[in-house]
């Protein structure tokens, strides 16, 4: 039960900045975050990809309130590939991006412009625009290098904007991929539209804190519509991606792949940093295509506690370690 109480607390202004200042949390935090600065993180993605693991890079951040901060989000992910295209890995290193760091949840004059009493309501509220402006030459910055760009799932009244900003970049750049999560009722048909579009697709459980109306609560029914997903996607014209630690679901989907006569090249597996690395590497040595996600920058604290909500055993952790300071 402790899983809702953490993820209420993430949205917590006043939790972030007291879980934030708190002295011991760095040791604890680097674990799932292994660093602040690009420098930080670049001897990680040479080590990593020299193991023969491919990496998924996140620039830590959500929830931004201004413009500028959307803009410095667009801006760190620029850097961010500038740096990577010195190190000329290609696709090995693709990026993760959350939109609501880009601005979804903002304000926006291009869309407050179409309002008003008689005029058509906007297709989506808020930042929509700024976010798909600001997410856009970071999916081009990406392509030049020739990798390509996931969008996260967010909560579930982001995914209608996400879904719309992920179509109208796949136009142009149709490797473009996003996130579907198994815990949302709607998911099974958004896996039905999108593997029949052949885009990449990540599947992942769910991270954030849904109601009963929208979410299935129970572990067992969100294990089991992961694998009717993981089906279709498996079935499907597109690349699925396996987000998931779970051995159960990991098996599984090698099954679903093989009876789907999908070779290894046509599918991954996706694990996050700090989590089961001794499977990160198995897998690698077997031969599965492994992406690790790592995440890095200074605005962890969201992140973060969706680690410790997935793990009471992380909270108990993290509480031991402010005690015995
Ligand atoms: P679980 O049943 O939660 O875990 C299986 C086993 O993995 C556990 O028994 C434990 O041994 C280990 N484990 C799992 N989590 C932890 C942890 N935090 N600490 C220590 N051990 C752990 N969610 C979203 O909502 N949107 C996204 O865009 C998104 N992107 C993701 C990208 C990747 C690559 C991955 C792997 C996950 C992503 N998630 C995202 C998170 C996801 O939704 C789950 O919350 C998370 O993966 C835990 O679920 P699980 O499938 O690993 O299964």
């Amino acid at each position: 039960m402790l899983g809702p109480v953490i993820l209420a607390a993430s949205r917590s202004d006043r939790m972030r900045r007291l879980i934030s200042a708190a002295p011991v949390t760095k040791q604890v935090v680097d674990r799932f975050i292994p660093g602040e600065t690009l420098d930080d993180v670049v001897p990680i993605i040479e080590e990593r990809t020299a193991q023969g693991l491919e990496l998924t890079m996140d620039v830590v951040g959500e929830d931004i309130t201004t413009p500028d901060q959307a803009r410095a989000a667009r801006d760190a992910y620029l850097a961010l590939v500038d740096r990577l295209a010195e190190l000329e890995l290609g696709a090995r290193v693709e990026l993760s991006v959350k939109l609501s760091m880009f601005g979804q949840a903002l304000p926006s004059p291009a869309t407050t412009l179409n309002e008003g009493p008689r005029g058509p309501a906007p297709a989506f509220q808020g930042g929509h625009e700024l976010a798909l402006a600001n997410v856009r030459p970071v999916v081009e910055a990406a392509a030049a290098i020739g990798t390509t760009v996931t969008l996260d799932a967010e909560d579930h009244t982001t995914l209608d904007s996400m879904f719309a900003i992920h179509e109208g970049l796949r136009k142009d750049f149709p490797q473009t991929g996003c996130v579907i999560q198994a815990y949302l009722f709607r998911t099974e048909a958004d896996a039905r539209r999108l593997a029949a579009s052949g885009s990449r697709v990540r599947l992942v459980k769910g991270a954030y804190k849904e109601p009963a109306e929208v979410a299935y609560q129970q572990k067992h029914e969100i294990d089991k519509a992961y694998v009717r997903i993981l089906r279709t996607l498996m079935e499907g014209e597109g690349y699925p991606m396996v987000g998931s630690h779970d051995p159960r679901l990991i098996s599984i989907a090698q099954e679903l792949a093989r009876r789907a006569g999908r070779k290894p090249d046509e599918y991954e597996f996706q694990m996050l940093y700090g989590i089961r690395s001794d499977e990160h590497l198995r897998l690698a040595a077997e031969g599965h295509r492994m992406r690790v996600y790592t995440a890095f920058g200074t605005d962890w604290y969201g992140y973060f506690m969706r680690r410790l909500a997935e793990k009471p055993a992380n909270l108990r952790f993290f509480l031991r370690s402010m005690v015995s300071k």
